[in-house]
């Protein structure tokens, strides 16, 4: 709806930023990463059979950063017969000395987390500062999380026994790339599986950072192989006869996929996939507070973030007043070099999904709705995108409907609690909600309501290793972290 001119004269406003420049602040922690990576299969980095290598670029600036191998099928099948053999002694292992080795992983990632947080800005695009007090903290925490667990498991389900599956294959997406891997590989082998990783290809290089941390901790070979490479590659983990079970991270398209293959195999699979999370806010609601959070919900992370707070379903009477701090809040954030500690949104993880960004957004202006983006200016070389308001949205755009992957906020309103939830429950993911007011009773009847696997209250994208994560509809099935996550990679007998 378009704001009332008022008559009153505008007041000077005062933004951080605003009457001076910031100055550089780059990391300058050097990231140490090799020329070239081969293969890590049976606890060594080998040349691939294929022989072919692709490059991953930093989407900061397009350099070239290194050389990744390319896995074919006999490499992948390489990696699982390592994974297959590994399996016979470490599920054997009491689980005390398993916890021995994920503690040990937990503390080198730590010792190296400025260097694996710079490595990780560099190829994949996130803000330095993200990647340091968010995916690289976390990560260590999953291990130790799991760490504590492995020698436990006889307590999480009293009277019954936890049995490893075997080879796991896992194939992982491009934005939280380290993190994801944490995620995946933690609870495999806190389990007693071994495992075979596929990382994403615009990604690979903090996986393959991670293999020499397997090495310092000294993990027998072939508990972790990590083959690198695009679908292919992926397609040849999913459907190798000696997988257990499949753990995928990504796209509901490629979910779709990998479920369709599995049909009538004997093996387990978790989908772990994409997400349209409604962040409600309701008129009783601390607004300045809100907007801290609907900010965190869609930019953090330039919005690759599965359960982003992508619709704003913000109740009809707050509706202007919200938009209009919204606006103002975006003035000041910080576009560019992610590298930057200054920078709030970093760059966009890879040319095409710029472009698909670029895509959707046009389809809003198309569709009819009303786009705000702030003023600023976006470096000349690498992939950026500024964060981008879109008010006057129907449920039926498909700024509301599909997936972005971007910092791309939709706006729509509501007016009585049963039609904020008819709202955010229609669309055919969920995976996370965010809900804010001032009601406690309130929050409780919604989070009961909203068909979404984590339901935030008057905050947002908060994470914990011992907090299940997962979808509802095409969202997926299974859970990550948590004692559900364990249970969702051993068979209970
Ligand atoms: P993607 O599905 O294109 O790729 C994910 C991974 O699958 C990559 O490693 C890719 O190489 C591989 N892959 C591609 N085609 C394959 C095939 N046919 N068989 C096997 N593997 C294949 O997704 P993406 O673009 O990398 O990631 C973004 C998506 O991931 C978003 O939809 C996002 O919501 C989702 N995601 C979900 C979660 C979650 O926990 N639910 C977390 C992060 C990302
Ligand atoms: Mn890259």
């Amino acid at each position: 709806m378009p704001a009332k001119k008022s008559t009153r004269p505008a007041a000077r406003e005062l933004l951080f930023g605003d009457l001076w420049e910031y100055d550089p602040s780059p990391e300058s922690a050097p990231a140490f990463i090799e020329p070239r990576y081969g293969l890590f299969i049976n606890g060594r980095f080998i040349a691939p059979k294929t022989r072919k290598y692709f490059d991953s670029i930093s989407p900061r600036n397009e350099e070239k950063l290194a050389e990744i191998a390319l896995a074919g099928a006999a490499d992948v099948d390489a990696a699982y017969q390592a994974a297959a053999t590994a399996f016979i002694s470490w599920r054997k292992l009491p689980g005390a000395e398993r916890g021995k080795y994920l503690f040990r992983i937990a503390r080198l990632l730590q010792d190296r987390a400025r260097e694996f947080a710079v490595a990780e800005t560099l190829d994949g695009g996130k803000p330095i500062t993200e990647s340091r007090d968010f995916d690289l903290p976390m990560a260590a925490a999953h291990f130790f999380y799991h760490a504590g667990w492995a020698d436990k498991l006889d307590h999480l389900a009293p009277g019954r026994a936890l049995v490893p599956l075997g080879a796991i294959g896992q194939v992982i997406p491009w934005n939280f790339p380290l993190l994801m891997l944490a995620w995946k590989i933690a609870p495999a082998l806190a389990t007693g599986n071994t495992v075979v990783l596929k990382p994403a290809e615009t990604t690979s290089i903090t996986a393959l950072k991670f293999a020499s941390i397997l090495l310092d901790a000294g993990l027998p070979p072939g508990v972790v192989n990590i083959v690198t490479g695009a679908a292919e590659t992926g397609a040849a983990v999913v459907n190798h006869p000696l997988a257990a079970k499949i753990a995928f991270t990504g796209s509901t398209a490629v979910g779709k996929i990998i479920r369709h293959s599995l049909a009538g195999s004997a093996k387990r699979l978790t989908l772990e996939l994409g997400g349209k999370a409604a962040n409600i806010v309701f008129d009783d609601a601390p607004l300045d507070q809100a907007v801290e959070g609907i900010v965190n919900g869609i930019f953090f992370n330039q919005g690759h973030v599965c359960c982003a707070g992508a619709r704003l379903l913000v109740q009809e009477n707050v509706a202007r007043d919200l938009t209009a701090r919204l606006k103002r809040r975006l003035a000041t954030l910080r576009v560019g070099d992610p590298l930057d500690k200054n920078t709030d949104i970093g760059a966009i993880n890879s040319k095409q999904q710029l472009a698909k960004i670029q895509q959707l957004v046009q389809s809003g202006i198309d569709e009819g709705a009303e786009i705000h983006q702030p003023a600023c200016k976006l470096p000349a070389k690498g992939f950026y995108f500024p964060p981008t308001l879109f008010s006057g949205v129907a449920q039926s755009h498909r700024i509301a409907t599909e997936e972005i992957f971007g910092p791309v906020l939709s706006i729509l309103t509501f007016r009585t609690p049963e039609e904020a939830i008819e709202k955010a429950n229609n669309t055919p993911f969920g995976l996370s909600a965010g809900v804010w007011t001032d009601k406690g009773s309130k929050i409780l009847m919604m989070a009961s309501k909203l068909k979404a696997g984590v339901v935030w209250a008057n905050t947002y994208h908060k994470f914990d290793p011992s907090s299940p994560f997962g979808g509802y509809k095409q969202s997926g099935f299974g859970r990550e972290g948590g004692k559900h996550g364990l249970l969702d990679y051993a068979e209970l007998v």
